[in-house]
């Protein structure tokens, strides 16, 4: 591990000033402790973060949840309002990682999380997004569990984190605090897709800050869930997933929000299968077809097509699944 110094921030202040400067924050710690040990990471200074205001969990005005970014993942998953109005972040955040993890990790370092790419974790390796310009040694090597949508020439790697993938599906908004102020930015803009910069993952401006995450307001009752398909059936990445939600009135679907991990560079956002089901009475047949547009688009790799049809057959078990229920 390379020397770095060490600011514990006593409030929102001198974090944004350490910050600005070019401290790195940190909270959990469970993906940046990691990879300063693999030294992957070399920050000059790390800012602690831990003790801002950032951890309630509450319903906005208008209807939504606001999820502080210090809430725990095993605080968030377990919070009574949470696995009542969204049971698809719940889930998504049980399915994820080891309950030590979760007790760790928080909101806000969870969809910051750095992808599980194994050459991203080899030093010794090519790898675009650790050293821009070196190359990727994923386009032509293991690329088992790597992306089949969003990819560029410059980088194939899986965005890995879980509760992104039901906060695309619900179009969450990040909220941020920077030197220059707050500002919000649509979940789908704040995760980029690596294009010629796979090195720079998230629209954030020097020495900003995660403060929360907002998921709007949807109508009720909403039925929601998160399906996980993986090598084994704990403590590891997803190979697909589905977040889905579901309002249906009148025997027919209003609202449809979907989204599927483990496939893109980025959670990936299936507006194609929620057009598919707008006003459609469901059926078996409906989510059938809806979910063949679920890898729309796809470029696989090697030894990845397998993900082309595991995903369509994910998105279209959890549309049952989460159609079916009562
Ligand atoms: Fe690096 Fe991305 Fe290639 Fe993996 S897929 S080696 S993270 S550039």
């Amino acid at each position: 591990m390379h020397p770095f110094s060490f600011i514990k921030a006593a409030n929102t202040r001198e974090a944004l000033s350490a910050g600005r400067r070019g401290g790195r924050y940190i909270a959990g710690g469970t993906t940046l402790v990691d990879l300063m040990r693999e030294t992957v990471e070399r920050p000059e200074t790390l800012v602690d973060i831990s003790d801002l205001p950032m951890r309630d969990v509450k319903v906005t005005e208008r209807g939504g949840l606001r999820i502080g970014a210090l809430v725990s993942m095993a605080e968030a998953a377990a919070h009574p309002k949470v696995r009542s109005l969204f049971p698809v972040i719940s889930q998504a955040l049980e399915l994820s990682a080891s309950a030590q993890l979760r007790n760790m990790a928080t909101i806000g370092g969870n969809i910051m999380q750095r992808t599980r790419c194994t050459y991203f974790r080899d030093v010794t390796a090519d790898c675009n997004k650790r050293e821009p310009g070196s190359g990727c040694a994923a386009l032509h090597g293991h690329n088992r569990t790597h992306a089949i949508l969003g990819t560029s020439d410059s980088c194939v790697a899986t965005h890995p984190s879980d509760v992104a993938v039901a906060f695309a599906a619900l179009e969450a908004t990040v909220h941020l605090l920077g030197p220059a102020g707050e500002r919000r930015v649509t979940f789908a803009d704040f995760l980029l897709k690596p294009g010629d910069t796979p090195n720079r993952e998230q629209a954030l401006r020097q020495g900003e800050l995660i403060t929360g995450v907002e998921i709007p307001a949807l109508a009720r009752p909403l039925k929601s869930g998160y399906l996980k398909v993986r090598d084994r059936q704990s403590y590891e990445f997803a190979l697909t997933s589905a977040a889905v939600a579901l309002y249906v009135r009148g025997g027919v679907v209003r609202e449809a929000k979907v989204a599927a991990g483990g496939v893109g560079t980025v959670p990936w956002k299936l507006s194609a299968v929620e057009q598919a089901l707008i006003g459609e009475r469901p059926s078996d047949r409906l989510w059938a077809e809806a979910a063949r547009h679920a890898a729309g688009g796809a470029r696989p790799l090697q030894h990845n097509r397998f993900k082309v049809e595991l995903v369509n057959r994910t998105v279209e078990r959890q549309l049952r699944t989460v159609g079916g229920m009562k």
